[in-house]
C-alpha cells in the first residue's frame, strides 16, 4: 500500500488561491485506507473549500485495481464537471497525481493534496510501517523476512553496527534494531547459518532512477 498523507489545509488553499472552481479527485484505494482521500475526505475538503469561497464543480474517487489505472476512465466520466472548472486537486499518492497529469485531455491545472510518505502496511491498531524500500535486489530470504534495508536506517547489510543498545537502535531508541530481530528470527529459524553469510554490496544499477520494466 501507498502511504499518504493529506497536506495542511492551509497549503492546499495557498496551492488554490488563483482557482475559483474545482473538481476532486480521491482515490478508493490506499487514500482512502490513509483517510486522505476517500469519499469521507473528498466530502470534507469539498465543504472546507467552499467554506472559503471555492466552488468545487464535482468530484469523483477511482477505486480497483488502482487509481493510476482507473483515472482515463474517470476522467472521461466526468469531463463536462472538469471542463467547467479551473483545476484538479488530486488527493491520492504521487502516482495518481501523475497519472491525471498524464491522461487529462482538458487544459486544466492539476494540484497536489497529498504528500506521498512510503509503502507501508497496515498494524491492528491501524498504523503504518515502512516495510520495503523497492530496493530492487531483494535480501529478504537470508534475513528472516526482516528487510534490513529498509528498517535498519544505515541500511546495513551484514549484521548490526556497534550502537545497538539492548537491542534497540542507536538512531531511534523507540525502535528494535532490525538486525536483533533478524538475528533473533534466523536463531528461531534454526537457520543461523544464514546470519554468517557475508553479503556483497548491493547492486544499485538495479535501483537507478527512473526504473522502468516492460513485460515480454
Ligand atoms: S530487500 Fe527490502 S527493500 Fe529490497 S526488495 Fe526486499 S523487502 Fe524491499
Ligand atoms: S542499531 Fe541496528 S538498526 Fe540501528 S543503525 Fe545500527 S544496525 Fe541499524
Amino acid at each position: 500500500m501507498i502511504i499518504t498523507k493529506q497536506k495542511e489545509f492551509k497549503e492546499i488553499l495557498k496551492h488554490l488561491e488563483k482557482e475559483g472552481k474545482i473538481f476532486l479527485l480521491g482515490c478508493g484505494e490506499c487514500s482512502t485506507t490513509c483517510k486522505t482521500g476517500g469519499e469521507e475526505d473528498v466530502k470534507k475538503i469539498k465543504e472546507a473549500l467552499e467554506k472559503e469561497g471555492k466552488i468545487v464543480a464535482g468530484y469523483c474517487v477511482p477505486s480497483a485495481p488502482c487509481i493510476a489505472a482507473k483515472v482515463k476512465l474517470e476522467l472521461a466520466k466526468n469531463r463536462k464537471a472538469i471542463e467547467s472548472s479551473d483545476a484538479i486537486l488530486v488527493l491520492a499518492c504521487g502516482l495518481g497525481i501523475q497519472s491525471v497529469k498524464d491522461n487529462l485531455r482538458a487544459e486544466r491545472r492539476v494540484h497536489v493534496g497529498c504528500d506521498t510518505l512510503f509503502m507501508g502496511a497496515i498494524d491492528s491498531s491501524g498504523s503504518f510501517f515502512e516495510k520495503c524500500s523497492a530496493c530492487g535486489d531483494c535480501v529478504l530470504e537470508s534475513t528472516g523476512l526482516i528487510c534490513p534495508i529498509t528498517r535498519c536506517p544505515k541500511s546495513l547489510l551484514n549484521g548490526p553496527c556497534g550502537g545497538q543498545n539492548k537491542g534497540k537502535c542507536e538512531v531511534d531508541k523507540d525502535k528494535d534494531c532490525a538486525w536483533i530481530l533478524i538475528y533473533n528470527e534466523l536463531k528461531k529459524q534454526n537457520r543461523l547459518d544464514l546470519f554468517r553469510i557475508l553479503k556483497p554490496p548491493k547492486d544499485h544499477s538495479k535501483s537507478t532512477r527512473p526504473r522502468q520494466l516492460t513485460l515480454k
